[in-house]
C-alpha cells in the first residue's frame, strides 16, 4: 500500500479529513483536480458558522453542527483564522410567520443550540435599528468565518502532521484489491499515475455521486444521485452595508430547499444578499456559474420586506454557489450521507454525499466522525 488513507477532493471537507487522518497518525494523501484548494463550493458560500437550529432531531446535520459551532470558534482562535461571532436574527415579517419562528425556537432547543432568545419588535429594533419585523429570534452563537483562511489552516495542519496534498490530479477510475484500492489518476500534464490505499474518502462535492459510481455503487438505488441547485448572491453598496451588524435571515423556505434570501456580512464588512435557489441539473455544467442579472428585482423585493432602507441601485452582482443536493425537486429536506460501504462489498470506501450547508461549519466534525467510526 502506498498510503493508509487517500482522500479525493480538496474542498473544506477533504482538507479537514486530511488534517484529522494525519493528526491521528494515518499515512494520508489528498488529491485535488484543480491547481489549488477550495475552488468549488467551499469558496462560494455564505461563510456562516451555523448554530444547528434548522435541522431535524438526531439528524447528522443537527448532531454534527451544534458541537462543530463551538469547536470551530476554538479552532479559529488557536489558528489565527479570522471570524466574527456576530450573532443572527431570524425575523418574522408578518404575524403568520411568528408561528414559524416559534417552531424554529423549539427545534433549536431540542438540538441543544445555546442562548436562543425570542425578541419583540421593539427588542429587535434595539439591536438592529434598520430591520423591520413583528418579532425575531436572536441566535448569538451564529457567526462568520474567512473560509479561505479556514481551509488553509486545515491544509497546514494536515501537511505538518505528515499528509501529502497534491493539486492538478484527477481521479479517473479504480481497481478493487484484496486489502484496499488502486486508483488511476490523471495529472494536469496528461501523465497517468497509480496510487493505492486501504481507505478512500470520497469528498468530491458536486462530483461525489459520479465518484461513487466509478467504485461500482448504483447511485440511484443508494440514493446518492446529486441534483445540483445554484444560488446567486448580490453585493450591497458599502454605505448601506454599514446599517447592519448581524446576519439577518427570513423564515426558511417551505420547500426546505434553502434558508431564504438572507443578509450576510463578510470579513470586509460587505453585506451580501442571497442565495436564491434554482435546480440546474438539466443545465449544461459550463453555464452553472453564469450570472443572471435579471434576478436583481426579485432579490430587492425579498430583502426590502425586512430591510426598508435598501434601494434597487444598491445591488450589484456577486457570485454563484452550487449546492450538492440529494434532495430532488419536491422532496423534503435530506440529511448528509456519510457511508462506509462494506455493505456494498466495498470495505474501506467512505462516501460523503450531499454535503451541502452546514458543511463548512461541520467539516471537522464530519472528519472526526469518519475517522472515529470507519478508519481503523
Ligand atoms: C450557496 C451556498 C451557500 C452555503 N452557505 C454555507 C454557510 O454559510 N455555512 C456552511 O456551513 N455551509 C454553507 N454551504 C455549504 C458548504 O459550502 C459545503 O457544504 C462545503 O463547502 C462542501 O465542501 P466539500 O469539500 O464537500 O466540497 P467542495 O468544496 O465542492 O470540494 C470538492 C472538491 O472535490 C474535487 N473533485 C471532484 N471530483 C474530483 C476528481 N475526480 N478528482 C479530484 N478532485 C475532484 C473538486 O474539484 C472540489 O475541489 C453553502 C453552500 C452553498 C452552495
Amino acid at each position: 500500500m502506498d498510503f493508509e488513507v487517500l482522500i479525493i477532493g480538496g474542498g473544506v471537507v477533504g482538507l479537514a479529513c486530511a488534517a484529522e487522518c494525519a493528526s491521528n497518525g494515518f499515512s494520508t494523501i489528498l488529491i485535488e483536480r484543480h491547481d489549488s484548494f477550495g475552488q468549488e463550493t467551499s469558496s462560494r458560500n455564505s461563510e456562516v458558522i451555523h448554530s444547528g437550529i434548522y435541522y431535524s432531531t438526531n439528524s447528522l446535520k443537527a448532531n454534527l453542527c451544534v458541537p462543530s459551532n463551538n469547536n470551530l470558534y476554538s479552532f479559529c482562535k488557536e489558528n489565527n483564522v479570522w471570524f466574527n461571532r456576530c450573532g443572527k436574527l431570524i425575523v418574522a415579517v408578518t404575524t403568520e410567520e411568528e408561528e414559524d419562528i416559534a417552531k424554529l425556537q423549539e427545534q433549536g432547543e431540542i438540538n441543544g443550540v445555546p442562548e436562543i432568545q425570542f425578541l419583540t419588535a421593539r427588542q429587535a429594533r434595539t439591536l438592529e435599528p434598520n430591520i423591520e419585523c413583528v418579532s425575531a429570534l436572536l441566535i448569538p452563537s451564529t457567526g462568520i468565518v474567512d473560509s479561505h483562511a479556514l481551509m488553509k489552516a486545515y491544509m497546514v495542519e494536515a501537511k505538518s502532521s505528515g499528509a501529502e496534498i497534491i493539486f492538478g490530479v484527477e481521479f479517473l477510475s479504480v481497481i478493487k484489491k484484496m486489502d484496499g484500492y488502486k486508483l488511476l489518476l490523471n495529472e494536469s500534464s496528461g501523465e497517468e499515475i497509480e496510487l493505492s490505499a486501504k481507505f478512500v474518502i470520497n469528498s468530491g462535492g458536486l462530483a461525489a455521486d459520479k465518484i461513487a459510481e466509478q467504485f461500482g455503487v448504483n447511485i440511484d438505488e443508494a440514493g446518492y444521485r446529486l441534483y445540483p441547485n445554484r444560488g446567486h448572491y448580490f453585493r450591497v453598496a458599502l454605505s448601506i452595508s454599514k446599517l447592519i451588524s448581524r446576519l439577518i435571515y427570513p423564515v426558511p423556505l417551505k420547500s426546505h430547499v434553502g434558508l431564504g434570501m438572507h443578509i450576510t456580512i463578510d470579513k470586509s464588512g460587505q453585506v451580501k444578499l442571497g442565495p436564491d435557489q434554482e435546480y440546474c441539473f438539466s443545465m449544461p455544467e459550463n453555464q452553472w456559474y453564469t450570472f443572471d442579472e435579471s434576478r436583481k428585482e426579485k432579490f430587492f423585493h425579498a430583502v426590502k420586506r425586512y430591510f426598508p432602507s435598501l434601494e434597487m441601485n444598491d445591488l450589484s452582482p456577486d457570485q454563484i454557489g452550487v449546492r450538492p443536493k440529494v434532495q430532488k425537486p419536491g422532496d423534503g429536506a435530506k440529511d448528509f450521507i456519510i457511508s462506509e460501504e462494506s455493505k456494498r462489498g466495498l470495505p474501506g470506501l467512505v462516501n460523503l454525499i450531499g454535503i451541502e450547508s452546514p458543511g463548512l461549519t461541520c467539516a471537522r466534525g464530519i472528519a472526526r466522525y469518519v475517522v472515529e467510526n470507519f478508519i481503523k
